[in-house]
């Protein structure tokens, strides 16, 4: 694209999930203009229910999405976390505790956010059927190498394209998947229940042995649950689709875990083993940098992966708007002397982002991976004494004192 300026700078996202596309929302807030390449042919929208805390709210705010995704979603007004038997183990002040963020949660379906962001990102900039192969990169920009044969040259790459990164890959090299020792089985039913009526939003956890479930509105009559289940990595594989098993899983168990299941349409679940990757030292290199669950996958256990994927979105923006959002040209002036320059000046100040945008964000994002993995421990536990201890603190620490240690992640603002 020309205009006076010169030519628009133009950035690369691999992968159209949620941190793709709100990398490519903010991105073109500052002005660029952003090509994004998803592998897939369609965008369907699969997956479960997802929870935005407050400082994923505050982020969609930024992105401008924030209010269609309240209106698709459901906010978080109870969460209560029960044993399996359905005895209290602490009800968390979420009313307070949006009070002090300044924002409510939120649970959506993933495919409601995933509309509310295509709402907002340019039109026509996604590629389908573009899976990434390889990248190159000079002083020039960056040429990247689709399976299809096609190419494609830019300012800038970034690789979102998820937990099992291409883009990753090539800038660190192989690394080892860690498994979390359990499955999650996610379903959706619309399905109604006095204990929880719809009024009340939110829902609960219920933890057993080994093994746990949630419940949660997610707006529209529908309710997102979950069962993590303790398991050797591929063990639950031949349980995938097989409602009866899950359903003697949760005998006895405190209602509507049961009744929730049994409405849920197996079309309708998903089973997957649940992963992250220890946390990079680094996430760029040159043009090329990192975004999402490529950076930084996390168990979804304090409910932040997307979360962290929009804040990376707008720390990222942020770091790259100083180098404005033209450049010029080589056809521009007869000076080849002082484009060189300019274009080294350019390779350098975008490189700089990226590491400005990294430093910003590393520490953060291991912070929460380690939490991730840290609150699996205690939520999956199987020692029967030690889970006995656990649930003793539950129900005797104040619950505004249990609410507040996850301050540090919720009323974070970008
Ligand atoms: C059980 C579970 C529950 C969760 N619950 C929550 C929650 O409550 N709250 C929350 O915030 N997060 C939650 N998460 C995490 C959240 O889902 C992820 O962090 C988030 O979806 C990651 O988005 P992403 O765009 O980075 O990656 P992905 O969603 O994985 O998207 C990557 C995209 O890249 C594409 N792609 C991959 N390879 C290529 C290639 N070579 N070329 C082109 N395209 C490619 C893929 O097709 C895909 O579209 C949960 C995760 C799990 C597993």
């Amino acid at each position: 694209m020309q205009n006076g300026f010169g030519r628009q700078r133009k950035a690369i996202v691999i992968g159209a999930g949620i941190g793709g596309l709100c990398t490519a929302i903010a991105l073109g807030q500052i002005g660029w203009n952003v090509e994004i390449c998803e592998r897939a042919r369609e965008l369907k929208g699969i997956g479960a229910g997802i929870v935005l805390a407050a400082n994923a709210m505050k982020a969609l705010d930024k992105l401008g999405a924030g209010e269609r995704v309240r209106s698709l979603g459901a906010p978080v007004r109870t969460a209560e976390i029960r044993d399996w038997r359905g005895r209290l183990l602490v009800s968390l002040p979420v009313r307070e505790q949006a009070q002090r963020c300044g924002a409510d949660s939120y649970m959506i379906h993933r495919a409601d956010l995933q509309q509310a962001l295509l709402v907002c990102v340019q039109k026509d900039s996604i590629r389908l059927g573009h899976s990434f192969s390889h990248f190159e990169q000079d002083e020039n920009g960056v040429r990247v190498f689709f399976e299809n044969g096609e190419a494609m040259h830019g300012d800038l790459l970034i690789g979102a394209d998820g937990i099992h990164s291409t883009v990753r890959k090539q800038l660190f090299g192989e690394e080892p998947l860690r498994y979390s020792g359990f499955t999650a089985v996610r379903g959706i039913a619309v399905y109604g229940n006095e204990r929880y009526p719809v009024e009340t939003g939110g829902g609960f956890e219920a933890w057993g042995k080994g093994i746990r479930f949630g419940f949660s509105h997610i707006g529209h009559g529908r309710i997102h649950w979950f069962a993590a289940i303790n398991a050797p990595a591929g063990a639950e594989r031949r349980l995938a689709g097989d409602k009866q098993e899950l359903l003697r899983r949760f005998e006895d168990w405190y209602e509507p875990v049961r009744e929730v299941i049994a409405a849920t349409n197996v079309s309708a679940m998903l089973w997957n083993d649940i992963y992250d990757r220890m946390p990079l030292q680094r996430w760029s290199e040159g043009r090329v940098t990192l975004a999402g669950d490529a950076a930084h996958p996390m168990l979804p256990n304090l409910g932040q992966g997307a979360g962290q994927g929009m804040e990376d979105a707008l720390v990222l923006a942020h770091c790259l708007a100083p180098l404005g959002s033209h450049r010029k040209t080589a056809d521009e002036g007869e000076n080849h002397e002082g484009e060189n320059k300019e274009m080294e000046s350019m390779a350098s100040g975008i490189e700089a982002a990226c590491r400005q945008y990294e430093k910003l964000r590393l520490k953060r994002t291991r912070a929460i991976v380690q939490g991730s993995r840290m609150m699996g421990r205690v939520v999956q536990l199987e020692n029967p004494i030690a889970l006995a201890v656990r649930n003793l603190v539950m129900r005797t620490m104040p619950a505004s004192l249990q609410a507040k240690r996850l301050d540090w992640i919720v009323m974070h603002e970008v």
